[in-house]
């Protein structure tokens, strides 16, 4: 058994871990949008060239891949829709793992949930006040006509800063206490953030609702239908180990 799995979260990494412990091949591969993800060791870096590439890859004997596990970020929708092409095409095992969401969140009901980058900016826009933005650097440029904003980014690379915007490049998790003293002393009124889920970044909801700050979420964009979905490593494993539906082994 050789898998392919799609990274560029902790989740995939953990997984990582987990497949080399259990005696199961991995191959991991990362788009390279970070210095840390260009200098992973052993990584395939840079992407397949869109759905027809990565069918290429699978259908490739040379490459050995009998299964493909989609651990990419709940936001990286393209290439989770380029994996179920992919997959489909060259009849490939294909399992997601992605860490549950906010929605179940004891907090979740208070937030302004928004569909898109775009509503986001438009509602925090409404909402007023200086914003903390902690959607990632891509979706960025949505937000560029906001005026006070704190840009919380694992890497920023970038020389566009709009005025009136301060970066911050910090990596999580993050705990609850440097989430208070961040939205204390940076005067935040209003949070945005994206359906992540998980446990690394959800302090900064808690530390929101302690301190009224408002919070705008980005929900989830769709994931390509009939793709099975687990939410931890292990359920990886016995999906790989012991799939009574779609088989690892070809
Ligand atoms: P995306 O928009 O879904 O994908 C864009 C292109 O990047 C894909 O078509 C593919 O290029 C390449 N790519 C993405 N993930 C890849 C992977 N694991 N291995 C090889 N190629 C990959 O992705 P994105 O939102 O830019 O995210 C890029 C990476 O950052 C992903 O690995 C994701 O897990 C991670 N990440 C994303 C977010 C987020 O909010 N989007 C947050 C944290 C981490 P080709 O078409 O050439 O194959």
């Amino acid at each position: 058994m050789r898998v392919l799995l799609l990274g560029g979260t902790a989740d995939a990494r953990e997984l990582h871990t987990a497949l080399r412990a259990a005696g199961i091949d991995v191959v991991e591969s990362l788009a390279g949008r970070t210095a840390q993800a260009r200098a992973a060791e052993g990584a395939l870096v840079g992407g397949f060239g869109g759905a027809e590439g990565l069918a290429s890859y699978l259908a490739d004997p040379a490459n050995q891949i009998t299964a493909v596990v989609d651990a990419t970020h709940p936001f990286a929708a393209r290439m989770s829709q380029h994996a179920a092409e992919a997959s489909a095409a060259t009849s490939t095992p294909l399992l997601r793992l992605a860490r549950t969401g906010w929605a179940s969140h004891q907090h979740a009901a208070d937030w302004v949930w928004v569909p898109d980058h775009g509503a986001a900016a438009e509602t925090a826009n409404h909402l007023g006040g200086r914003v903390l933005l902690t959607v990632g650097r891509q979706p960025l440029p949505a937000y560029h006509l906001l005026p006070d904003v704190v840009a919380r980014v694992a890497e920023w690379q970038g020389a566009w800063t709009p005025q009136g915007w301060r970066i911050i490049e910090a990596r999580g998790p993050f705990t609850l206490d440097a989430e208070l003293d961040l939205l204390r002393s940076a005067q935040i009124a209003t949070l945005v953030s994206k359906d992540s889920g998980g446990e690394l970044t959800a302090a900064k909801l808690d530390a929101a609702h302690q301190l009224g700050v408002r919070v705008v979420m980005v929900a989830r964009p769709a994931a390509p239908a009939g793709v099975p979905a687990v939410d931890t490593p292990a359920a990886v494993i016995a999906w790989l180990t012991s799939a009574p539906g779609p088989r690892p082994h070809r």
